[in-house]
């Protein structure tokens, strides 16, 4: 007898029969009627990112650690926490990125992009954190964001944002949500508002959550976004940080209004919204919906002034923001995937054989051709009805022996015979006519 254990996935056995491994935990399959939706946003995002000067950037999705914790901060949930790191097989410590920013600031330190004078990149895929997975907050999540690089104008800033705006319109979602900014200073005024904001949560200290009461120390800006409800309440008197912004933050925040108001762009200021990566500074900015419950975040982003120098590149600013794709398609509506314009039932070897060259000549013609490779003339035709094909091609025994084929409007329901010499250019010119 075997002593075969059932955790042993390979040998797993119930009831006779192997049993089918399942997904990791937190991550999702795309399948064909899904698909349509994310390679519409896809396309929609990559033309508008075209039009502001972007260009596509992609990048490895693991990293040296070491990148991650320099640039988000070691003091962060996602790098203490939220991180799939590994060491490979020469003892190298490696993550799979947790978000996009830091990998794409890499490669363009790299590549020598930031010898020129301004760089717009764009990048979309996968991001990977280990947090506990609910409705809109995957394991494997997708973002598509941007950076722009080389230029602190708050103009700049302005057109990022204007970017998301058009970009949410033209997906038909701006109308349900919300865009709120702030300002979070520099290294010039941020450790006098630190400084202030630290004072404050000492008097305070009692009533925050065991995150808080850690963060108050290392980072005590984080406090200010905690969703804990005591946190909440006693922090409402805390100091703002707009009020301890330097001479130069403050112009350039203002600059920034000046210009999201000369675009008509609707915003409003938060002073409580801080970011939670340790590299950013000056304009923080969130789009959100309150259609999404708790993860009500769609895009997010902000100035990183020295996050390139951190990295060991040049000083060169710069503004980026990404968008959580699974979020977006949440309020995005359904689109079908397109059906096909012909789906061919075929009756016999003889049949199908006759039909090769056909279908070759009219799917090279770029008809979308669906077919059954079994089953009876009846249940291949109910099979064409559920594909929404306009067109059915009919081809058996009794056609062949006539040297015809049926072609039904499966619309209209008629059909009329079709000869078999120049099937295929008969068959592309009816569907190419009704298609258009
Ligand atoms: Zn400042
Ligand atoms: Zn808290």
């Amino acid at each position: 007898m075997s002593d075969r254990s059932e955790n042993d996935s390979a040998q797993a056995v119930s009831g006779g029969r192997v049993q089918a491994i399942q997904a990791v935990r937190g991550v999702k399959d795309v399948l064909p009627d899904e698909s349509p939706a994310w390679q519409r946003l896809e396309r929609i995002c990559r033309d508008f990112f075209a039009r502001y000067g972007f260009g596509e950037v992609r990048v490895p999705v693991f990293e040296v650690t070491q990148l991650f914790a320099r640039s988000i901060g070691e003091a962060t949930d996602i790098v203490e926490k939220e991180m799939y790191t590994f060491e490979d097989r020469n003892g190298q410590m490696l993550s799979l990125r947790p978000e996009g920013t830091a990998g794409v600031i890499r490669a363009y330190i790299q590549s020598g992009l930031q010898r020129e004078s301004l760089t717009r990149l764009y990048y979309l895929g996968p991001m990977f954190r280990h947090e506990r997975p609910q409705a809109g907050r995957l394991r494997q999540f997708h973002q598509i964001g941007a950076e722009a690089l080389g230029s602190e104008s708050p103009a700049l800033d302005a057109e990022v944002l204007v970017l998301t705006a058009d970009l949410f319109d033209s997906l038909g979602l701006l109308d349900g949500l919300s865009l709120e900014i702030n300002s979070i200073g520099c290294p010039a005024c941020r450790p006098r508002y630190t400084a202030a904001l630290k004072g404050f949560l000492a008097g305070v200290a009692e009533h925050l959550c065991e995150n808080c009461g850690r963060r108050k120390e290392t980072n005590p800006l984080r406090v200010l976004d905690c969703k804990v409800e005591s946190c909440r309440t006693h922090t409402t008197a805390a100091p703002e940080i707009i009020d301890h912004l330097c001479e130069g933050c403050s112009a350039h925040f203002s600059q920034v209004r000046t210009h999201l108001s000369a675009a008509g762009v609707a915003y409003a200021v938060n002073p409580r919204m801080v970011r939670g990566l340790d590299y950013y500074t000056r304009t923080a900015f969130e789009w959100t919906s309150s259609d999404l419950g708790a993860q009500s975040t769609v895009a997010a982003g902000g100035r990183y002034d020295r996050l390139v120098e951190r990295l060991g590149g040049q000083s060169k600013p710069g503004i980026g923001f990404a968008l959580g794709v699974e979020r977006l398609l949440l309020l995005m509506d359904e689109t079908r995937e397109d059906p096909p314009h012909l789906f061919c039932a075929l009756v016999g070897d003889e049949a199908e054989v006759a039909m090769v060259p056909v279908l070759r000549q009219v799917r090279n013609a770029g008809i979308r051709v669906d077919r059954a490779f079994e089953g009876s003339l009846k249940s291949q035709m109910k099979r064409a009805g559920k594909s929404g094909a306009a067109f059915c091609l009919i081809v058996g025994g009794d056609e062949l022996a006539r040297g015809q084929a049926i072609l039904r409007d499966m619309a209209k329901r008629d059909q009329r015979e079709i000869p078999l010499a120049g099937l295929a250019d008969a068959v592309c010119e009816i569907v190419k006519a009704a298609d258009a």
